[in-house]
């Protein structure tokens, strides 16, 4: 949304979803059909960069042989085949073939960025040819291109010059959970996105870069401009382009405060998080990948309290293997060196497509409520069986836990209680060495589980609430929708009362109870979740330290009287007011 318009300087309003500010230059997201990266290749690696490039062009030429053949051996229409002629001059032009690689080794730029650059130029000449057949010929350049695209975006390139990036703020439309991935490797200072809100998982990707960002600005994307001079405030939710002096200095001292603040957080890391009147918490981490590791070690984190799986099959051709997965797991679990190691079997579906998989190729009418987590899981038991067996080896060489995300009711629990049985059984046949007593939670994240708690109490080792789908689907708000990410509200007398009825009944029935959503990791909800009687939270690992700072300033009696009101009212505003009271 656009706030204010004086000179060249302007404000956008949006959700920052991860907090701290970043001040750089923009960098736009190019806009083919497929978004694109831009970033830049080290020195000595553009002839693998052109050579990576030369292999999508030659992949994508099979491609098209392959189809050619099928059509016209078949009875497919001629102008199918002459419309494959069509791509595959276009791919043979040395405009084509020949000028991305130059720009690869004259900018130093990433294969994608270098294809799309040229396919803009292409298009624009297209867009001034008089003849309306020919003009209409520029979406043959875009389709071919696409295809090219596919192909290097299935395999990632070369990693950037380490540093090179970091103060330029990317500038897109939307970003897919598989785009940011592939950022990881890159050091960006900050990301904008027109879509989005603040559960997504995109903006929950975007925080493990630990990189500050907004998103849901509507129109960012539109209106800034390539190279302009940007400050992103993920804290305030707004982003100042082309700022005066006087604000840039504000900001460069605000930025300078920060960075004081995090290096007083950063002595906190080997303390016990205890309240004031010594309440052990547990403070553990959340992480996507298994390079996500040394962070949590490094923001002192007591155990992973959930790996989302799911990232590993995404940004990838094919499924990784039983082995490929183990050797993740067993990574993981070995470097927290017996600390609990909880690992979400895979959640995908929803906002995290994976192309190919069967289950998952048809469009869902509405994803979010679809094929997704455990029920895919249960669709696909030989994938599922997969991802067992892998997690199990994984238990032979840590405190490996499994999770099950997405559960609803009884049912699904005992058939994937049944699977992990086949998974154990099917290990001994290889005599492969496993952890028997390998504790099985579930995720409690749609209201019907936390309405029916008793079933999950009984049958299950460990509880994790997932806030962000529980707020979704208690709210009917789609997580991955800008137009309600306004209507996201973890202080929604309904969803309170979810969360402090799932703490209760686990605290009643003693069995371990997290919250791993995004609620964990917000400082101002700290005390709230402390005094409903949760001891155990798990964040992303640079909210850790934060955490830790609130529950060492808490006293467990002076604050449960407050929350006591907090979940007697359906009163938004006296809600609002009781949370001020508990932080003040
Ligand atoms: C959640 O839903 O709160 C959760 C932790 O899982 P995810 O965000 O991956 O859906
Ligand atoms: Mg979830």
């Amino acid at each position: 949304m656009l706030v204010q318009h004086a000179m060249s300087s302007f404000v956008l309003h949006g959700v920052g979803v991860s907090r701290g500010i970043a001040i750089g230059r923009a960098q736009l997201v190019s806009h083919a059909t497929l978004e694109v990266a831009h970033y830049t290749i080290a020195p000595g690696a553009t002839d693998a960069e052109i050579a990576r490039f030369d292999t999508a062009m030659r992949e994508t030429k099979q491609e098209l042989s392959t189809l050619h053949n099928a059509m016209t051996a078949g009875d497919a229409p001629a102008e199918f085949g002459a419309f494959i002629d069509v791509h595959w001059m276009i791919l043979n032009d040395p405009t084509m073939s020949e000028v991305p690689r130059r720009i690869i080794a004259e900018q130093r730029c990433n294969a994608e960025w270098a294809l799309t650059q040229q396919m803009n130029v292409l298009v624009e000449q297209f867009d001034e040819i008089e003849d309306p057949y020919l003009r209409e010929r520029k979406a043959d350049v875009v389709q071919v291109v696409e295809r090219v695209l596919k192909r290097l975006m299935g395999k990632p390139g070369p990693i950037g010059t380490p540093g090179a990036e970091h103060h330029t703020i990317l500038v897109a439309h939307d970003l897919s959970p598989a785009d940011i991935i592939q950022f990881k490797q890159h050091r960006f200072g900050a990301f904008i996105t027109d879509l989005g809100g603040v559960t997504s998982h995109t903006a929950i990707v975007a925080r493990s870069l630990n990189v500050p960002a907004v998103v849901a600005t509507h129109n960012g994307r539109a209106l800034i401009r390539e190279n302009e001079l940007l400050i992103l405030d993920g804290t305030n939710h707004v982003v100042i382009v082309n700022p005066d002096k006087s604000v840039l200095a504000e900001y460069r001292l605000k930025q300078g405060e920060l960075e004081l603040g995090r290096a007083k957080l950063r002595r906190l890391k080997t303390k016990a998080a205890t309240t004031l009147d010594g309440h052990a918490v547990e403070l553990q981490a959340n992480i996507e990948l298994p390079g996500d590791l040394a962070q949590a070690l490094d923001n002192g984190a007591m155990g992973i309290g959930l790996f989302r799986s799911e990232f590993l099959f995404l940004n990838r051709e094919g499924l990784p293997s039983e082995d490929e997965q183990f050797e993740a797991y067993r990574s993981v679990a070995a470097g927290m060196e017996g600390k609990p190691v909880t690992i979400r079997t895979f959640d995908l579906g929803a906002d995290k497509q994976k192309e190919g998989l069967d289950g998952l190729a048809r469009v869902a009418p509405n994803p979010a409520l679809g094929l997704r987590a455990v029920r895919f899981c249960l669709a696909e038991p030989r994938l599922f069986l997969t991802q067992l067996r892998a997690i199990l080896r994984a238990s032979h060489y840590g405190n490996v836990r499994i999770l099950i995300p997405m559960l609803a009711s009884v049912a699904e629990i005992d058939q994937t209680l049944v699977m992990i049985a086949q998974a154990k059984e099917s290990l001994r046949e290889r005599s492969v060495p496993f952890n028997d007593d390998v504790k099985v939670g579930g995720m409690i994240e749609i209201p019907a589980a936390a309405l029916a708690i008793s079933a999950f109490l009984a049958k299950l080792d460990f509880l994790s609430i997932g806030t962000n789908d529980l707020i979704q689907y208690t709210l009917a708000i789609d997580r991955s929708d800008d137009a309600v990410s306004h209507l996201y509200d973890p202080l929604h007398p309904a969803v309170l009362k979810l969360i402090a009825m799932a703490i209760s009944a686990a605290n009643r029935a003693q069995v371990p109870i997290a919250v791993c959503g995004e609620m964990a990791g917000e400082v101002r909800l700290t005390r709230l979740l402390l005094g409903l009687g949760l001891r155990s939270l798990s964040m992303h690992p640079a909210h850790v330290l934060g955490v830790k700072q609130r529950v060492l300033t808490s006293e467990i009696p002076a604050i449960t009287g407050i929350v006591d009101r907090m979940r007697r009212t359906d009163d938004p505003a006296k809600l609002i007011a009781l949370l001020d009271k508990l932080n003040a």
